[in-house]
């Protein structure tokens, strides 16, 4: 059985480099030649494909949104024009938009990654609860559990009742699906008379699609013995990232270039800082390059104990709309959430204004707890927020008590631009 935690995820870092300037500079050469979009856009420019010879030249074309995706498709259909027209594809996945994907091939480790990282093996029976219809999703979760060696029940969309008695009759050790899928079918199964920790054998869980809230994790894992995992990945683009066991941040899937960008201008911002996901999918059929996935995050440097070189996605911020930018860096509301979080006792909010044409970042904080001391709190606050947060806060104002309620806007942009 082929291992996908192999030498490419322990490769360093310079061999990743080389090798992904390599491929970055082939798929575009091969794009020009063969998708008329890729071939129009690049003449438009009047740009050579010599002129991309790696990723970091990558950023001369432009980022195309899910959106623009939609308009390439309808104005050329069915890909867009992106796709090399000669390729012999296997299936074609339809989602809402509605956006036409050429399935890539059954040479690409779809997925196959992130189960690996979670534990998925041979022996597993594994519950795929995501739909075969239509979508990518039921179909290529499954090949990505097949090519760890585990055995599938597509299940997809059965019902609750349904999906419990598969996890009874055949002995179900792992699942994949949404994190709130996997809770409704604990409460189905409680409801059915089961207690789903002693009766059943399902210990392993994988999540796509849907954030996964601490809490819930916690819950799955301390109340029911289910060891639970992350993915990654955009429709348009396959799987992006995965979590391993160190379950701090996602490592970077080795198929995909990925890039961290300013959403106004596409260009890269700084490492560490947040920004929108923006990912190349390094393949010989669908030449989109540079897609934008709308998602806020940042990359992890720091080697991981787990032995994987690829750098780490920070989980997911946000989306781009939701995202205010403060002296040039974004701040997204799942932070400002993250910090509170990691002050019990306190409602916390934070207001952007302009002050002689500078931001100023006020946090305003409600102690609820009123055994916090204030000296104390005040230099941690500061510190913890700005490794959240990225950006430093200007001033820390404590409010009256009650006055931040639990409903509140946590972040308040009350900046005019004139
Ligand atoms: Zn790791």
């Amino acid at each position: 059985m082929k291992t996908y935690y192999d030498e490419q995820e322990t490769r360093s870092r310079d061999e990743r480099e080389e090798s992904m300037n390599r491929d970055i500079a082939e798929m575009v050469r091969l794009g020009y030649e063969r998708s008329s979009t890729v071939k129009k856009t690049m003449d438009g420019l009047g740009m050579k494909p010599s002129d991309i010879q790696g990723t970091r030249d990558l950023v001369n074309l432009p980022v195309i949104s899910r959106e623009q995706l939609v308009e390439l498709q309808a104005i050329t259909p069915p890909f867009g024009g992106l796709d090399d027209p000669g390729a012999e594809i296997e299936r074609i996945f339809i989602s809402p938009g509605p956006v036409y994907e050429p399935h890539l091939g059954s040479h690409d480790p779809l997925w196959a990654r992130g189960y690996q990282a979670a534990g998925f093996t041979k022996g597993d029976v594994v519950i795929n609860t995501f739909s075969y219809h239509m979508v990518a999703a039921g179909l290529t979760f499954h090949g990505g559990l097949t090519r760890v060696g585990a055995t599938v029940v597509p299940s997809g969309a059965s019902s609750t009742q349904q999906q419990v008695q598969l996890i009874r009759d055949l002995g179900v050790t792992g699942y994949t699906g949404t994190p709130s899928f996997l809770m409704a079918l604990i409460e189905k199964a409680s409801e059915m008379g089961h207690d789903f920790a002693k009766d059943f054998t399902l210990r392993r869980a994988s999540f796509v699609a849907e954030p996964l809230q601490p809490s819930l994790r916690k819950r799955f894992e301390e109340e029911f013995g289910i060891d639970t995992y992350q993915m990654y990945g955009a429709t348009e683009v396959g799987d992006i990232a995965y979590e391993c066991g160190e379950k701090s941040g996602w490592h970077l899937c080795e198929e995909v270039f990925v890039e961290i960008v300013d959403p106004v201008t596409g260009t890269p911002v700084q490492p560490g800082e947040l920004g929108e996901v923006v990912v190349t999918r390094l393949n010989s059929i669908f030449f989109l390059f540079r897609f934008g996935t709308g998602d806020l995050s940042r990359i992890i440097e720091e080697p991981c104990p787990c032995g994987r070189t690829a750098l780490r996605l920070d989980g997911i911020a946000g989306r781009v709309g939701d995202a205010v930018k403060v002296r040039g860096l974004f701040v997204a509301p799942s932070q400002v959430g993250n910090l509170a979080a990691q002050f019990p006792g306190i409602a916390l909010q934070l207001l952007i204004e302009r002050q002689a044409h500078r931001d100023i970042l006020t946090a305003r904080i409600d102690l609820r707890d009123t055994m916090i001391d204030r000296g104390e709190f005040l230099p941690r606050f500061e510190r913890i927020f700005q490794e959240v947060c990225t950006v430093k806060v200007d001033k820390v104002v404590f409010t009256e008590p009650g006055s931040i309620p639990d409903d509140a806007k946590v972040l308040q942009d009350t900046r005019e631009w004139k």
